[in-house]
């Protein structure tokens, strides 16, 4: 019998109204002969809530502490859909991330799956169970409880799909699908019947919420095909899949804004073989993730080092830096924390030119200052003024006409 994996999000299992909804797909999915597994969010606003409780005790708590205390949002969702579908009258069980062996690597907070035992799961579908698995984490070697990051429920939905071979994997959400940006800040965006998984991957790791971002170069790896779709209405959402021949004609596929990001720039830092490995190799071992790199040379002499990261590293990346910063003869360290990044990301950017002019004449034209610049091959990044972010995307949004459907824009779009 097929399986096919259910993701529901934290608003899409927000009350028991909400949770019994769920429950009914997931039984309809049972009646039309598969063998379903539930991945659930923490309810609602949980996470929020619990990080909120957490920091009011403690401003720089535990990162093991902090794992052990979020995990327990998704352990309430799955035991409470359990019970509701044992009250619909179909048998189910629910597990942690622990109890089905969802063996990460110990970076609390943002812990990265290496193995899953699909066997405990098998033997409870073969008994004609609905599986409930808690999303968002799963253990250390060391049985320490970890979580994956925020939003992190798609990647287990998305890795528990690759492992049990599942035939789909759906993500319920709170929007109609994957829309060409954030709807809730360019009212206007359309969503797509489809997206590449390296246009989502780009778009998710840009700022796209929608999806977390490792989940995706899961899907794209193992093949798996993910639906993401409204859980509160019967209409298709969007496939993520492989790339398909007529989505190189479209150039811009989405836009994207991502906020929480600090820059940190080391000014006039030696010029000489070695320095950039100094610095990069102190982040790492702070565990600091790293986008954007930037080194240029202003002399024989000198050069300067740029990077962005995300404001939760702050820190971290400020400690790491200063520990290094008199060994390489950095002048002066320059850090900004008002910073967001607007991007466009598109395949069909590969093979036709003019997308980053159309871009910084949008921004140029509304006004918005751009602090710097990064590209690659299929996407253009701007960091803009926070405050002016929203701004920024909606012109480029325009710009792009990502407010109608791929077919329907002029074609150098
Ligand atoms: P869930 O709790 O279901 O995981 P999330 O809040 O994590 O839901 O993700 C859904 C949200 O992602 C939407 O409400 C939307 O505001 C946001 N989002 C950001 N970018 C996009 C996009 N390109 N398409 C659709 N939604 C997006
Ligand atoms: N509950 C976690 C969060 O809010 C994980 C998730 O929803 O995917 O980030
Ligand atoms: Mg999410």
């Amino acid at each position: 019998m097929a399986i096919i994996v259910q993701k529901f999000g934290g608003t899409s299992i927000a009350n028991a109204e909400k949770i019994r909804r769920a429950a009914e797909r997931v039984i309809k999915t049972v009646k039309n002969g598969y063998q379903v597994v539930v991945v659930a969010s923490a309810r609602g606003k949980q996470t929020d809530e619990l990080i909120a409780d957490a920091l009011e005790l403690n401003p720089n708590p535990p990162k093991r502490e902090m794992d052990q205390l979020l995990s327990t949002g998704e352990q309430q969702s799955v035991s409470l859909f359990a019970m509701v579908l044992d009250s619909m009258g179909y048998d189910a069980i629910s597990f942690t991330g622990g109890q089905v062996r969802m063996l990460t690597t110990s970076d609390f907070t943002k812990a990265q799956i290496k193995s899953i035992d699909a066997e405990r799961i098998n033997r409870q579908l073969d008994q004609g169970k609905v599986v409930i698995v808690a999303g968002f984490q799963g253990i250390d070697e060391d049985e320490n409880i970890t979580t994956l990051g925020r939003g992190g429920s798609d990647t287990t939905a998305v890795a528990l799909a690759a492992a049990l071979g599942a035939k789909q994997c759906d993500i319920y959400t709170d929007v109609d699908g994957v829309f060409t940006t954030d709807p809730r800040i360019f009212k206007n965006a359309v969503k797509m019947k489809q997206i590449s998984y390296d246009e989502m991957l780009e778009m998710a790791s840009l700022g796209a919420g929608v999806m977390h971002n490792r989940s995706i170069a899961f899907g794209k790896k193992y093949d798996v095909k993910i639906h993401v779709r409204n859980s509160a209405k019967e209409i298709e959402g969007t496939i993520i899949t492989h790339e398909v021949p007529q989505m190189e004609g479209v150039v811009v596929t989405g836009a994207t804004i991502q906020k929480d990001m600090a820059k940190i720039s080391l000014v006039g830092v030696d010029n000489v073989p070695g320095n950039a490995a100094k610095v990069f190799a102190n982040l790492a071992k702070a565990k600091v993730i790293v986008n954007d790199i930037v080194q240029t040379e202003i002399s024989p002499e000198k050069a300067n080092l740029s990077f962005m990261i995300g404001i939760s590293d702050l820190d971290a990346a400020k400690e790491a830096v200063d520990s290094i910063k008199s060994e390489i003869h950095c002048d002066s360290v320059f850090i900004r924390e008002d910073i967001a990044l607007v991007s466009v990301v598109g395949v069909g950017m590969r093979t036709h030119y003019g997308v980053a002019e159309k871009m910084f004449g949008a921004l140029a034209k509304t006004k918005v200052n751009i602090d710097s610049i990064t590209t690659s091959e299929i996407r253009i990044s701007c960091a803009v003024d926070e405050d002016q972010a929203e701004k920024a995307l909606e012109a480029v949004c325009v710009a792009f006409e990502l407010d109608k459907p791929a077919e329907q824009r002029t074609k150098a779009n």
